[in-house]
């Protein structure tokens, strides 16, 4: 495949590069392939862990990515508060240590209600951060009119348990009982893939998206105008496609990457 028309190449991770703990067909090879060949890539995820413990994840499968070719929700969730609470956002994190790493000495750390709070950011109900006692001074200051932020709208994700609550799940759970609308910074919510195409200074209609989800990726990537190659080693089967309107079918379509 000639990918020499696209001014980047986006790859979402899990599902498409790789599974659990495993590279899938052909990952390491393209991935090699772009290095070699200069191209501007980034990898992809609705993770709520930095791209520097992605990257740290990635070399334990022996996949050599750095971490600035990986943006995450959790990042976009970074980028999200820094820019829209200017200049000193406060906020009460729900979610991991990631973020905090990601934030600290950007912010200020709210820790009890009834300080003023700008944001909670919230993550899956299992992430360090979110115990009980932390999720009741959530629900305090949200109600108190903090804005719910959601580093993704995943309703489950996969683990090698089966599927776990998502995001998504834990933040519903908050905004229900605040009475709040939540914001989320994840795929496929526009400001994820808007924010990382200004962190790379390309245009989006000049991507290339290849991503398992049809949903998160592909009809995200398409409502930025990006190009986009559905790779069937995740989520979305082939008879899935069916049922979607032609506006949102993927540009393209490979069994997995080595056809790529
Ligand atoms: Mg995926």
């Amino acid at each position: 495949m000639d990918l020499s028309e696209y001014q980047a190449i986006l790859l979402d991770l899990d599902g498409t590069l790789y599974h659990h703990e495993h590279p899938l067909p052909g990952a390491v090879n393209l991935l090699l392939r772009l290095q070699a060949e200069g191209k501007l890539f980034a990898c992809l995820s609705n993770s709520t862990s930095s791209p520097v413990r992605i990257a740290e994840r990635l070399m334990r499968m022996g996949v050599s990515v750095e971490a600035d070719h990986i943006y995450s929700a959790a990042a976009a969730t970074a980028d999200y508060v820094v820019q829209t609470f200017a200049p000193r956002p406060r906020i009460f994190n729900l979610s991991t240590e990631s973020i905090r790493e990601m934030l600290e000495g950007q912010v200020d750390w709210v820790q009890q209600d009834g300080e003023p709070c700008h944001a909670v950011i919230v993550g899956t109900p299992t992430n360090v951060y979110a115990t009980e006692e932390r999720q009741r001074i959530a629900l305090g200051l949200l109600r108190k009119g903090a804005q719910l932020v959601g580093i993704c709208a995943d309703r489950v994700y996969p683990s090698t348990r089966g599927l776990e609550f998502g995001v998504g799940a834990l933040s519903a759970m908050l905004a229900y009982a605040a009475g709040r609308q939540p914001v989320f910074c994840g795929k496929p919510q526009p400001v994820f893939f808007n924010k990382l195409c200004t962190r790379l200074s390309v245009d989006p209609k000049r991507c290339l998206l290849i991503g398992d989800n049809l949903e998160a990726d592909i009809v995200g990537a398409k409502n930025v105008g990006m190009k986009t190659l559905l790779t069937l080693t995740g989520v979305t089967r082939r008879r899935d496609l069916s049922a979607v309107a032609a506006e949102w079918q993927p540009d393209g379509i490979v069994e997995d990457l080595s056809e790529v």
